[in-house]
């Protein structure tokens, strides 16, 4: 039997390597809708290969481009939000969001109102609207497979588990580019620093990210939300061999640990292929081999961003949204390099500061409206924010 598919965020590293695994099994899937951004190109080329229905770029003045190199090949094309929304509405029987951004939320949430299996990989929905994406999978009767692939692992460790037995959790951390550097010369990481990860090949957004453990941070929030565990549950653990991806510890002093090599078509394939599980292209650890696995506790010093995930989920309600946002804003402000690498934390810091002002952070969010409105006001917050941060350090 055939099964629907979609892929948003088909060009990126995770939408490509969802491909490839598709591609290893072409027969067996039938491919509905694939987005992508302004790598038209790219989108063209999967389309016509996997002969999608449709194909939608998120930008509307890629729309022309898309069109004519899809023409002639009876695929539909489509451009802008409202176009991604509208391939989230069409049938597929399984939808992985692989956005980067919150720009990947909504087309999260139509896809589960049509009470299907929706693969996630945009962390950023569960930051920015963990409890209203979970209820609305609940309402709808959809179900969400974790992609991250911490959360996978989480998810792996948990088969036949009761959650009454869980203790904690861990989830482990590269420690990123720059988990070596002198703490004294982070404020001089250069883009091409910040961005040569060590174990994992994935965008440019997130291993930055991971340099400056934004990304654990965005992850301690987002297993709270998937999970439902009590944040002084969760643990992240920096693990510079990336092979121990995380960690449930049970109430009787047990930990269950996933292992595997730092390839994401393992999260991918799991939760493709669910709840069975098949073969897949990854690399085999052998143990003897990497002779050994290292863990440490996180530097806070280095690491402002776990604090303040901490905070954030102390709070909960929008801040989760308006952590996000602000970090969003601030990595795009260094990524221009006009600021540095360590004015990413107190900024986002800033923004929280300001928008707590401005709205109470604790009150819980009643829908995507108020969350993307939320995310909207903290972007503004956090430019003007970031702008005049500039001109200080200029
Ligand atoms: P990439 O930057 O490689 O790809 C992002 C995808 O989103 C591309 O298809 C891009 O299009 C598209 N896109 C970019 N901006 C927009 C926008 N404003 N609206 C709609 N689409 C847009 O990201 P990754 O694949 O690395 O990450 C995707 C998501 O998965 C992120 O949320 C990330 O945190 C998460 N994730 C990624 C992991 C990884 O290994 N890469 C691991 C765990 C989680 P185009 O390129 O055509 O412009
Ligand atoms: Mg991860």
């Amino acid at each position: 039997m055939t099964r629907s598919i979609s892929i948003f965020g088909a060009t990126g590293s995770i939408g490509q390597s969802t491909l490839d695994l598709v591609r290893r099994d072409r027969d067996a899937y039938r491919v509905v809708a694939l987005t992508g951004g302004r790598n038209v190109a790219q989108l063209a080329a999967d389309a016509r290969e996997f002969g999608a229905e449709l194909a939608v770029t998120s930008f509307e003045d890629c729309l022309p481009a898309l069109r004519e190199a899809l023409g002639g090949t009876g695929i539909a094309v489509a451009g802008g939000t409202q176009a991604l929304i509208e391939a989230a509405d069409r049938p597929a029987d399984w939808t992985m969001s692989a956005i980067v951004g919150a720009a990947g939320l909504a087309p999260g949430f139509h896809a589960l109102r049509h009470g299907r299996t929706l693969a996630l990989a945009n962390k950023e929905s569960l930051v920015t609207a963990g409890p209203l994406l979970m209820a609305e999978a609940r309402a709808h009767g959809a179900r969400i497979l974790p992609v991250d692939s911490e959360h996978s692992a989480v998810f792996q460790a948990l088969v036949g588990e009761d959650m009454a037995a869980v203790e904690r959790i861990i989830i482990t951390a590269s420690g990123g580019a720059l988990r070596d550097w002198p703490l004294d010369r982070l404020a001089e990481a250069t883009l091409a620093d910040a961005g040569a990860h060590p174990n994992w090949d994935m965008g440019q957004r997130i291993t930055i990210d991971s340099a400056s453990m934004f990304n654990k941070a965005l992850e301690l929030i987002e297993t709270k939300e998937f999970f439902g565990v009590a944040p002084d549950r969760i643990e992240a653990v920096i693990h510079p061999q990336s092979i121990v991806h995380a960690l449930v510890g049970f109430r009787d002093g047990a930990l269950m640990a996933h292992l595997g090599a730092p390839d994401m078509r393992h999260a991918i394939g799991y939760a493709l292929h669910w709840p069975d599980r098949r073969a897949l292209p990854v690399e085999r650890v052998d143990l003897a081999k990497l002779a050994m696995l290292e863990f440490r506790a996180p530097d806070m010093a280095r690491f402002p961003a776990l604090r303040l995930a901490r905070e954030v989920m102390a709070a909960g309600g929008g801040a989760g949204a308006v952590f996000n946002a602000a970090k969003e804003v601030a990595l795009d402000l260094f990524i221009a390099g006009r600021i540095r690498f360590t004015d990413m934390a107190p900024l986002v810091e800033a923004t929280l500061d300001a928008m707590s002002r401005e709205i109470r952070l604790t009150d819980a969010m009643d829908g995507l409206e108020t969350v993307l409105e939320t995310d909207h006001l903290t972007r503004i917050r956090a430019q003007d924010l970031g702008l005049s941060m500039q001109e200080q350090t200029a």
